[in-house]
């Protein structure tokens, strides 16, 4: 088996990540099989924090462009993370991991409230957790609030998972087919390039934290254990040169 490079990371899967091929909404046996994967890497003893986003459901920024206002549109959009997350939870139990759901908006029916200290008893007991609900605040990203809790949680590692992308290249590889890979990046690097990583604030919080990030395939086989035995794999940013 191979050895655990990162003991506590904070796994980032994009709504995208829930839709499979169709093209909206969740696509049952794409959250199962994300689902088997995580049980991979729980089984190895890595301590699994799991921040969903929203987008396969409702983003704030479209609907507000129709017309719909936007705070309200952010809050319909942090609800849909908590619809993944609910589905998250329902195919890991399936696997046999127990899994807690904590949500940055209450919603004492279906999942704990957000507290630090109470996921991190979790995450030491063996438990998955799934962070719903965003940062709780509007204008912001799921991006965000997988940095943020993955320092509040003091991970080693933010992996963010990416669908058929299989890492951060010098420009969009679908539509530029002459696009490079990059294997590493500074932070620093990522945010003056301006590259599609991950919003802004999420760098920079990542950045003055010294957090590493993994952008990597999740679609690619073993892509989990690979990133976190240290292999290889996608494009690794940190505050190394
Ligand atoms: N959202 C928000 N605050 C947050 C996180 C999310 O307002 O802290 C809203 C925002 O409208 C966003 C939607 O929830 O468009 C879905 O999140 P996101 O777009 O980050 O999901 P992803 O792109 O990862 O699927």
């Amino acid at each position: 088996m191979a050895e655990i490079k990162y003991k506590r990371i904070l796994l980032k899967l994009s709504g995208e990540a829930f839709k499979g091929a169709t093209g909206y909404g969740i696509d049952i046996p794409t959250v199962r099989s994300i689902a088997h994967e995580i049980k991979h890497i729980c089984l190895m003893g890595v301590e699994v924090a799991i921040v969903v986003g929203g987008g396969n459901i409702w983003r704030g920024a479209t609907a507000a462009k129709e017309g719909i206002d936007r705070v309200s549109a952010d809050y319909a959009g942090m609800l849909a993370t908590i619809i993944n997350a609910l589905t998250l939870q329902d195919a890991l139990e399936r696997e046999g991991i127990v899994t807690r759901t904590q949500s940055a908006l209450a919603v004492q029916q279906v999942a704990e409230p957000y507290i630090r200290r109470r996921a991190i008893r979790h995450l030491e007991k063996g438990r998955v957790v799934i962070f719903a609900g965003g940062t709780g605040n509007p204008y912001m990203t799921t991006d965000t609030a997988a940095a943020l809790r993955a320092i509040e949680i003091e991970a080693n590692v933010l992996l963010m998972a990416k669908n058929k992308v299989d890492g951060v290249y010098t420009a969009d590889p679908k539509k530029h087919p002459e696009a490079t890979l990059f294997q590493h990046l500074t932070h620093m690097e990522a945010i003056n390039k301006r590259l599609q990583v991950m919003d802004a604030t999420a760098l920079s919080l990542c950045l003055d934290n010294k957090l590493p990030i993994i952008v990597f395939d999740l679609q690619s086989s073993e892509s989990l254990v690979s990133a976190i035995s240290g292999q290889p794999i996608g494009t690794l940013i940190s505050s190394e040169s």
